[in-house]
């Protein structure tokens, strides 16, 4: 039919090249890995994006083949990530938190050619060379460096690509549906899965990003993505920032809270991002020093719950706003931001605060339901628990290159196994994962409420909640907890402070004194642990 509009692809290459062409002398700051920092914009950004890309090329790398990174969040590693994608390479971030026999599985089964290292992780790259068949060229992402050289022989520097590069190279184009990025899930469970994104679904998520209801940025913004490129693409927070020409401020590997505050009030940013510790930490660093941070607006947190007390902590001391998301690698990750609607802006603190530890609703391009064990669609009442399951056009179909997949339901909605609610408005509450639920005398018992709680307690660092066998109920409710240095509260005082604010039933039976609790590579408590440890402790 006549008069219809172009058929242009969704390309990142065209995010990168709009940044360059419109924002192209809007800071990007980076701490490099010996803390020195970089001033550097997303005109040159580009342009090195585009040599490296090119110089790939001279590499011999084929279309679609993978290049892994090991790496902080730096422009190098931002150049990677537009130099890959937009060659038409796959931009496979790996967590060095893996395990030495996870990082192997990954990169031979993303089938790596390239693998890019930040000099912190030399020792993983030397840990490996003989475990990686496939990869054809180590890239240290600096300068030339002597201890390198020594330490890998065959290494590349990263400078010297960038040199070798053509400055005429033009982004090529191809299909949207073409791969973009390899993320694999921490895998607590078997190994890690890859979430293979493409060019389309990464534009469209990059586009949700930065609406006003979601995670809402603009020109004017300054981000500092404290959730690690390495962790689904920093949120998907280097897209949206070219989407709009934000300026990006990488902290490297300064994630502590003294690093972080510092970096907040020099560069002025305006929004951060990350997993909730790392906001105890930067919360820690305030009170010590007493600091403001009036520049920053808002928090982006989500990974794992949010604790009131954190939220409270931000809005009433420090006037941040804390945007509770949630997501997942297969979801690229945002899935549900917490966003008012109308009807919530007149409500009571306690009604308020009761809304901002829920996961939020889903902006547009994700649709969510609950299920029930038989697959049975349940009510969204804000009362019935079910399995949380998610369809739309950033959301994983199937994992990358494993035949028999058990995740998709039936009718092609993934199934996320996150056990929540969803209200009348599409709220949800996620209120445990599947494989860590309570299920105490037939009742469910919500593990990450009564870790909220307890971690809302000043002396307690950290907190965990485990279904412990028992004799009569089939389960209990057992807390965990890491008190903080000098403290002597008591099991009877930590219990007390649950009556009234959880149902009875609920109260855990024990309280357990630990050392540390054990997290994941990204900050998850792995409670399978922690019940082969303490599952019998009732009994
Ligand atoms: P990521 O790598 O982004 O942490 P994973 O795929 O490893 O993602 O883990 C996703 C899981 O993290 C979710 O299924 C959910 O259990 C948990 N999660 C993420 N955000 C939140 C949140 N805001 N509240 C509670 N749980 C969350």
């Amino acid at each position: 039919m006549l008069g219809q509009m172009m058929d242009k692809p969704l390309l990142i290459s065209n995010l990168i090249t709009y940044a360059a062409k419109f924002h192209g002398d809007r800071d990007i700051i980076s701490v490099e890995t010996d803390a020195s920092i970089t001033k550097t914009n997303w005109a040159n950004i580009n342009e090195r994006a585009k040599k490296l890309a090119s110089a790939l090329g001279k590499l011999g790398l084929k279309a679609g083949d993978r290049c892994a990174t090991i790496a902080w969040n730096n422009h190098r590693h931002l150049e990677v990530y537009f130099g890959t994608a937009g060659g038409e390479y796959v931009c496979h971030t790996i967590n060095p938190r893996l395990s030495a026999e996870q990082l192997g599985y990954v990169i031979n089964h993303a089938n790596d050619q390239i693998l890019f290292i930040d000099k912190t992780f030399l020792p993983i790259a030397v840990g490996l060379k003989d475990h990686m068949p496939n990869v054809k060229q180590v890239i240290l992402m600096g300068a030339k460096d002597e201890e390198a050289l020594a330490a890998l022989p065959n290494i590349m520097f990263y400078e010297d690509l960038i040199a070798s590069g053509d400055a005429d190279y033009q982004w090529p184009d191809f299909d949207e549906n073409t791969a973009s990025s390899l993320c694999y899930t921490s895998g607590t469970t078997g190994h890690p899965k890859g979430v293979l994104y493409s060019h389309r679904s990464t534009l469209l998520h990059s586009y949700c990003v930065v609406m006003p209801d979601s995670l809402s940025l603009s020109a004017l913004d300054n981000i500092i993505p404290v959730v690690p490129m390495f962790h689904v693409n920093a949120w998907g927070l280097p897209y949206a920032a070219a989407m709009t020409g934000a300026q990006l401020t990488l902290p490297g590997p300064g994630l502590d809270g003294a690093s972080l505050l510092k970096m907040i009030n020099e560069y002025q940013v305006t929004i951060a991002a990350g997993v909730p510790t790392l906001w105890q930490g930067l919360l820690a660093a305030l009170r010590e020093t007493g600091a403001k941070i009036p520049s920053l607006d808002r928090t982006i947190i989500g990974g794992t719950a949010c604790p009131i007390s954190l939220i409270k902590a931000f809005k009433d001391d420090y006037d941040v706003d804390i945007l509770h998301a949630w997501g997942m690698t297969e979801t690229s990750p945002v899935g549900l931001v917490n966003k008012p609607l109308i009807k919530h802006l007149n409500q009571s603190k306690d009604e308020q605060e009761a809304m901002a530890v829920k996961q939020g609703r889903p902006p547009f391009g994700i649709d969510i339901r609950i299920c029930g064990d038989d697959g049975s669609k349940l009510a969204h009442d804000g009362a019935v628990q079910g399995e949380l399951q998610v369809n739309g056009y950033w959301v994983v179909k199937d994992y990358f290159n494993i035949e028999a997949d058990t995740t998709l339901a039936g009718d092609g909605w993934f199934a996320t196994g996150d056990v929540a609610t969803i209200d009348g408005d599409g709220f949800v509450n996620i209120t445990d994962r599947a494989k860590d639920v309570i299920k105490s005398g037939g009742e469910w018992i919500s593990s990450i409420d009564l870790e909220n709680l307890a971690i809302g307690h000043d002396e307690i660092l950290d907190a965990a909640v485990i279904g412990a066998k028992h004799i009569k109920w089939d389960e209990r409710p057992v807390l965990l907890v890491v008190l903080a240095e000098g403290s002597s509260l008591s099991e009877a005082e930590i219990l007390a402070d649950y009556v009234g604010q959880v149902p009875k039933f609920w109260i855990p039976d024990r309280v357990l004194f630990v050392e540390a609790l054990p997290h994941g590579g990204t900050g998850k408590l792995l409670k399978n642990k922690l019940r082969d440890d303490y599952g019998d402790c009732l009994l």
